[in-house]
């Protein structure tokens, strides 16, 4: 942000794993957009923040020189670029966001020769992150090739180019249909939100601040529900037992029924039809369960 343009730039993935669930973080978060002509722009209509639409692999550079303010992207692709560029100032991870979850394996043939991590050394690995491969290896004290592939890394120890891989995984089916197992993991990664080293300004700042708290508030709804019930006050210590609350629920008492009370309790994803069930049991009645949209402390 620049005394030209005093709204917040975010850069999204356009197509691919990460977008659908970018925008919809982003519209839980209260924001409104409209959509440019092109596609490549999302205007905001209820906040100064608009959303670039780029392929992932720019997103970095383009918090790096200070075209956008903030991305989402998966920090697989944050860290390679991170190393890569060496001591030029880089984006920082803001906060992991829940999904686009995924980790960088290594990983070897079915049946053959390599089955610990010191039998890769003399070897070939075949991946797209070299950086974070090479640190791997260091790190475990291995001396191996690192060869970069663009595309279809799997195949590669089938043609010959590689004796092992170090790829993105998230349920292994890719890696069982190619006859290849997970020997370690390299990374852990999600999406995340990153800020670039650029911003300036107490503006700048404080919308972010402001954009923030949005994205924090939308995030803590995720798998709460709020459950409503009326039951016997001497049920009460059973039911807070039983419930898998986040904390203590509220107890209200209900006019002109001095034996009865109203509890609110915000629970967890755990909470199932077992709970309900038991609670109904248990005396309670009126059950009503709420997915939760957005909590502010
Ligand atoms: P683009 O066209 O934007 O460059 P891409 O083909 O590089 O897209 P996608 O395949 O859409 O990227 O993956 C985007 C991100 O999704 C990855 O960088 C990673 O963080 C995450 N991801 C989650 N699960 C997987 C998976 N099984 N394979 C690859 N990426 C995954
Ligand atoms: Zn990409």
């Amino acid at each position: 942000m620049n005394e030209t343009r005093e709204r917040l730039r975010i850069a999204v993935q356009k197509s691919g794993r990460l977008s659908q669930d970018s925008l919809g973080l982003l519209r839980r978060a209260g924001l409104a957009f409209r959509e440019s002509r092109d596609k490549l722009f999302l205007y905001g209509e209820n906040m100064p923040v608009d959303v670039l639409l780029v392929r992932d692999d720019d997103i970095p550079g383009l918090l790096v020189e200070g075209s956008c303010e903030l991305g989402i992207v998966g920090r697989n692709v944050l860290d390679e670029q991170r190393l890569a560029a060496g001591d030029t100032p880089f984006p920082a991870e803001l906060r992991a966001l829940g999904f686009g979850q995924c980790r960088l394996a290594l990983a070897v043939p079915d049946g053959g020769p390599i089955d610990k991590i010191a039998d890769l050394a003399g070897l070939r690995i075949a991946t797209s992150y070299p950086e974070l491969t090479a640190r791997w290896l260091r790190e475990q004290g291995i001396e191996a090739d690192v060869v970069v592939l663009n595309g279809s890394v799997e195949i590669a120890p089938r043609l010959g180019k590689a004796h092992a891989i170090c790829d993105l995984v998230s349920s292994g089916a890719t890696l069982a249909a190619n006859q290849l197992h997970e020997l370690d993991t390299v990374l852990r990664s999600e999406a995340v939100l990153v800020a670039s080293p650029r911003t300036q300004g107490a503006a700048a700042t404080a919308l972010i601040e402001r954009f923030c708290a949005r994205i924090g508030a939308a995030l803590s709804g995720d798998g709460v529900r709020l459950l409503m019930l009326q039951a016997p006050r001497s049920a009460l210590a059973a039911i807070t037992r039983l419930l898998p609350a986040r904390e203590e629920p509220s107890v209200l008492g209900l006019d002109g029924r001095p034996d009865d009370i109203a509890v609110q309790a915000l629970c967890d994803a755990k909470l199932d039809w077992q709970h309900l069930e038991e609670l109904k049991r248990l005396g309670a009645r009126g059950l009503m369960v709420l997915n939760v949209e957005r909590m502010l402390a």
